[in-house]
């Protein structure tokens, strides 16, 4: 039988029961347990894992358990240098692209504003995310574990905050997304690139009720919206604006 010793840091306690948090923990491993198998079966999605030792020296996550290894699982660090160190997946993500589950509806919205393509459809299901997501390359954001353990997920993020502006604050905060911010480049509606058009194509466009005095106009050519830099603009841009300057971003336009 193999008994292993497993210590989890940081945020991805609060995946485990109490009695288990901030602490070292014996545990019985299955026959030819992965280290992957044996901490999700502890509750913890694969995905929310950035580095991995046992013994201390860092593995991947398909490396089988043997009797009396010490596993130390850590979450993504925010501030430590520890690219050379991680093992845990091949290939880092290079363009940043979202899926959202049908509970994040906001935060999908806000992402887009932002410049980052987020598919969001209330229609989706588990299954349909995790496929679409291998299929993409797409980091999928959820606030269901089980869907992050689910096989075809390789990159995803638990967002555990509850309301879309604290939700996107942490997304940001977690995958330094302000360098890559793009804001009011893509149609909320529909995740396209919008297209900046003139003050004249914009009058024919504009409802009779708005004046023709905005800055800018933006248009998305599949739904036919008009975006203009109003009241609505401005204050998804106050939102935006201290995630990119406390983050080190440009300031959005
Ligand atoms: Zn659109």
């Amino acid at each position: 039988m193999v008994r292993a010793t497993f210590r989890f840091y940081e945020e991805l306690n609060d995946f485990l029961p109490s009695e288990r948090r901030q602490r070292a923990f014996d545990c019985e491993c299955a026959r030819a347990a992965t280290a992957k198998h044996m901490i999700e079966a502890l509750g913890v999605p694969h995905t929310e894992v950035e580095l991995l030792l046992v013994n201390g020296e860092s593995v991947g996550f398909g490396r089988l358990l043997a009797d009396g290894d010490r596993v130390a699982v850590y979450p993504k660090f925010e501030s430590l240098d520890i690219s050379s160190l991680l093992k845990v997946r091949d290939q880092p993500l290079r363009r940043l692209r979202f899926i959202a589950d049908v509970h994040l509806g906001g935060l999908a919205r806000l992402l887009r504003m932002s410049g980052f393509d987020t598919l969001y459809d209330t229609h989706f299901d588990d299954q349909e995310i995790a496929e679409t997501a291998a299929r993409d390359g797409r980091i999928v954001l959820t606030r269901d574990r089980e869907l992050l353990k689910r096989r075809l997920v390789d990159h995803g993020c638990y967002i555990r905050a509850r309301k879309p502006a604290q939700q996107l604050r942490e997304l940001f905060g977690r995958l330094d997304l302000a360098g890559s911010a793009r804001p009011f480049s893509l149609c909320l509606h529909c995740n396209v690139p919008l297209r900046p058009i003139d003050r004249e194509e914009a009058r024919e466009r504009l409802p009779s009720r708005i004046g023709c005095s905005y800055p800018r106009f933006m248009y998305c050519d599949s739904c036919r919206r008009l975006f203009w830099e109003g009241t609505h603009w401005r204050s998804m841009r106050a939102l935006l604006a201290p995630l990119l300057e406390q983050l080190g971003g440009d300031p959005p336009p």
